[in-house]
């Protein structure tokens, strides 16, 4: 980048948009950043600039960012809109400042040479409206990476034009102005209406259009361009005074470099000294000081800017103390530092018996936070015993599989040559254990449902510490799993099944 890149283009170094707001934001997002991320980014207002075509929009545009790298000329130059996103990158100590530019069309590519930024953004233009003058309201992305910037969006759009040439379309007035609308309807655009001083100020579309959509004129601010170029005998002093078309941000007037500076590449630096010389040698604007120049339009820019902030620092402040509050509970629910292995012992211990307390509690049915819901902890267990395991006993049949003459078979088996008076006892005991066997799968689904409702019980023991000790939980946890893994175990010796 050339030496205009830099943001000071004048001793005052507040020429550019934002840079008297950039230490106060810088400030607040080194507050509020270690704190939260998203909401250090302070969401400021988009800057859009309008008016007919040539008017100086993209001139305007150029001159308030300090940089050189919009396509500007006396044709029809910008024919997308161009979303100019500045970034603000917190300076690193590894960081040299430097800044550079990347497309929405191209991530990852970065322009160090703002000439080239020119260059690309009109092979983008060409490349989806043609090179003919087509006009397309598919914008170009442009981002802005710098320390020296704040973090906002500029929009700079087509101008109004009336009658078609080249490929534009017949409808192309009433395309370019809904594609303008667009951008100005959002609530938080700021619109820099741009209007030529060499043309009648009660016939500006850029007036009209702005106050179609910002009918208070609260967010409108009133660009006159090229008063160097009026015609001999007149001056801006009325359009700037408002008594033309009156505006309640009012106007500011200034000089931008003209299509001969353009062609002979002069810098944004020498272009606003030659502008504060033109309001120096014209004795009518040296009463309307505050009203003149690219430095005044900025000024006023970055009032609005700080208003703006001033007007988000209260929620923002809401809503730091409120996660202030949330924190201050919970560091409290961490209890006190605790250095001493006594100290440390005397609260495993006292965390522990909770547990166990908190355990009791559900198998008695004491706890606070009863569910209405469903059956949990001892309740449970009592259901399973009662109402499951004893339904399955009840559905065996004792007999299944075990007809009459199984059973005459095995007693004359048992009596071998003798007659049988009594049934005898070995043959009884066969029998049984085969229908007791039965029994088996009812009492190991008992034994799993006990023992699930048992797991859940230990998870959903909770003593406030946990929170503290996240490791001790889980460890705490693998024991009971442990524990009662244990307990079941010999409970389903004679099954297959492992728990
Ligand atoms: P846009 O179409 O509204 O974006 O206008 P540009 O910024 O492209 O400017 C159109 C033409 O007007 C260019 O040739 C500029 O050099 C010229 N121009 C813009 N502002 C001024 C000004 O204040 N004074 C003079 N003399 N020429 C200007
Ligand atoms: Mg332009």
């Amino acid at each position: 980048m050339g030496e205009e890149s830099s943001p000071c283009v004048n001793s005052t170094c507040c020429t550019t948009i934002g840079s008297s707001v950039i230490p106060t934001i810088n400030r607040l997002q080194d507050i509020l950043t270690p704190v939260s991320g998203e909401l250090s980014k302070i969401s400021l207002p988009q800057v859009a600039v309008v008016g007919s075509q040539s008017s100086g929009k993209s001139s305007v545009l150029e001159a308030l960012v300090g940089r050189d790298f919009l396509p500007r000329g006396c044709d029809i130059c910008t024919r997308r809109p161009l979303a100019l996103m500045l970034e603000n990158r917190p300076r690193k100590p590894d960081d040299d400042g430097k800044e550079w530019a990347e497309f929405r069309h191209l991530p990852g590519k970065r322009f160090y040479d703002f000439t080239k930024v020119r260059r690309e953004i009109l092979a983008e233009t060409d490349r989806e409206a043609g090179r003919n003058k087509g006009v397309s309201e598919n914008q170009i992305g442009l981002k802005i990476s710098s320390p020296n910037v704040l973090n906002m969006t500029l929009i700079d759009l087509p101008g109004i034009t009336k009658v078609p040439v080249g490929d534009q379309p017949t409808d192309i007035e009433t395309r370019i102005r809904k594609m303008i609308m667009d951008y100005i309807r959002q609530e938080n655009c700021i619109i820099l209406a741009v209007s030529p001083a060499n043309s009648d100020l009660a016939t500006s579309d850029a007036l009209q259009m702005a106050r179609d959509v910002d009918p208070t004129g609260t967010r409108t601010i009133g660009v006159i361009t090229k008063l160097d170029i009026m015609d001999r005998g007149t001056n801006g002093c009325n359009f700037l005074l408002g008594k033309v078309v009156p505006l309640r941000l009012g106007y500011v007037g200034v000089v931008n470099r003209c299509q001969e500076d353009i062609n002979k590449n002069r810098s944004i630096r020498d272009a606003l000294a030659y502008e504060e010389q033109f309001f120096c040698d014209h004795p009518e604007y040296n009463g309307l000081s505050d009203r003149c120049g690219i430095p005044q339009l900025a000024k006023k820019l970055n009032q609005i800017l700080e208003q703006h902030v001033r007007i988000v620092l209260p929620s923002l402040k809401a809503e730091l103390n409120s996660r202030l509050t949330a924190v201050a509970k919970e560091l409290q629910k961490y209890g006190q530092v605790v250095e001493s292995k006594a100290e440390q012992e005397a609260i495993l211990l006292s965390i522990l018996a909770r547990y166990c307390e908190a355990f009791s509690t559900m198998v008695d049915g004491k706890s606070q936070e009863m569910s209405t819901k469903e059956l949990s902890g001892g309740a449970r267990i009592h259901y399973i015993f009662q109402s499951i395991f004893v339904k399955t006993l009840e559905e065996v049949d004792p007999c299944q599989d075990l007809s009459d003459e199984d059973i005459w078979m095995a007693i004359q088996n048992a009596t071998g040559l003798r007659n049988a008076l009594f049934v005898p006892e070995v043959p009884f005991e066969v029998l049984v254990r085969k229908q007791i066997a039965l029994l088996l799968d009812p009492c190991l689904q008992c034994l799993r449902f006990v023992y699930d409702e048992l797991i859940k019980m230990s998870r959903a023991c909770e003593v406030t510490e946990f929170q503290r000790f996240p490791i001790l939980r889980r460890r705490l946890d693998d024991v009971m799993g442990k524990f009662l893994r244990d307990g079941v175990r010999p409970a389903g010796e004679n099954d297959r099944k492992s728990y």
